[in-house]
Order: C-alpha cells, then sequence, then structure tokens
C-alpha cells in the first residue's frame, strides 16, 4: 500500500506563486498524484507486486509479459515516480546556477536551456522532456505519458510534467511560456547536481 504521504511536496502548495500557481499544485499533487497511487493500490492488491518497492515494480512491470495488468500497473507506477521527482525537482528562484557538467554537455547553459525547451514544445500529446545520463552522456529526451528513464537504465536528472494537468490551469495553452517560467525560475539546479552524483 503507497500513501501520498510517502511522496510529500517539500514546499507549500503556495510555494512556486507566480511560475506555478497553489491551484495546480493542490490539482496535481493532491489529485492527480494521489489518483495514480490510489490506481496503483488497486491493481497491485493480492498480487506479488503487492510488497515490492516502487521502483521494483517499474522494472518488473516493463518487462512483465503475462500479467494482463502489467501496462496499467506500470503505468501508475511510473507516473508516481515521475511526478515526485518532478515535484522534488523545483524552488522558487533558488539555485540559479546550471551544473557546469550540464553546460559543457551541450556547449552552454543558454544552449541546454534552448535545447530543453526545444524538446519540451515538441513533445506532442502527454508526456515529460527529461535529461538523463545514458551510460557516458547526458541527453535530453522526450518520454510519451508515463514512460520513465529508470525502465530503460537512464539515470534521471531533470524532468518537467508537460501534460495539459501541468500547466493549463496557468497558462491555458501557452506550454511555451510554462517552459520558460520552469527553466528560468523553477529548476532546482542544486537538486540537479545532487542528481548528476548518482
Ligand atoms: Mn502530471
Amino acid at each position: 500500500m503507497f500513501t501520498l504521504s510517502q511522496f510529500p511536496l517539500p514546499y507549500a502548495y503556495g510555494a512556486l506563486a507566480p511560475y506555478m500557481s497553489p491551484e495546480t499544485l493542490e490539482l496535481h499533487h493532491g489529485k492527480h498524484l494521489a489518483t495514480y497511487i490510489k490506481n496503483l493500490n488497486d491493481l497491485i492488491e493480492n498480487t506479488p507486486y503487492e510488497s515490492v518497492e516502487l521502483y521494483e515494480i517499474i522494472k518488473s512491470s516493463a518487462a512483465d509479459k503475462q500479467n494482463p495488468n502489467a501496462q496499467k500497473i506500470y503505468n501508475n507506477a511510473a507516473q508516481i515516480f515521475n511526478h515526485d521527482f518532478f515535484f522534488k525537482g523545483m524552488c522558487n528562484d533558488c539555485n540559479g546556477q546550471i551544473p557546469s557538467e550540464i553546460a559543457n554537455a551541450f556547449g552552454s547553459a543558454d544552449e541546454f536551456k534552448k535545447q530543453f525547451k526545444n524538446a519540451a514544445t515538441s513533445l506532442f500529446g502527454s508526456g515529460y522532456t527529461w535529461l538523463v545520463r545514458d551510460g557516458e552522456d547526458l541527453k535530453i529526451i522526450n518520454m510519451q505519458n508515463a514512460d520513465t528513464p529508470i525502465a530503460y537504465n537512464m539515470v534521471p536528472l531533470l524532468n518537467l510534467d508537460v501534460w495539459e494537468h501541468a500547466y493549463y490551469v496557468d497558462y491555458q495553452n501557452r506550454r511555451a511560456d510554462f517552459i520558460d517560467n520552469y527553466l528560468e525560475h523553477l529548476v532546482d539546479w542544486g537538486q540537479v547536481a545532487e542528481n548528476l552524483k548518482q
């Protein structure tokens, strides 16, 4: 059994305003994430997944061809991980320095932001734009829907949720403005630097 209290926001609902409103965070954390948790609990009840760590549920369900519910289990488990990672990767205008390893990998901090924005803007439909370490390389990748890099042995460093529920209350159809504010004001680069040590 997973509970929302295992995945707390590290700040108050109002902490990311005006770039992300309390209404958005309350819906996104208190309703969307809570629903993925409830769905996963319902799906894994009385199955071998019931007493397994979230990370292992994601890895196992991604490879599970026997269980007809495996895709649903994967989607909901991955969404719990993806959201917790997203929420814990933000703060309000703190830690503004992009780690030099990232700037160097992409040419400059501005070039990284440009490439990340291009990817996030071009993601068709629902999903996430990720910065990952894949082997030795840092890569910006788009993944559709709930898909998550930890299922592919990539190390997640940063993710931006571009499902409409992540921004529609605050930005309506203006996804590009959401991405700009995210990159300029919301990324916790100190957390990204910690993730780079993994
Ligand atoms: Mn979301």
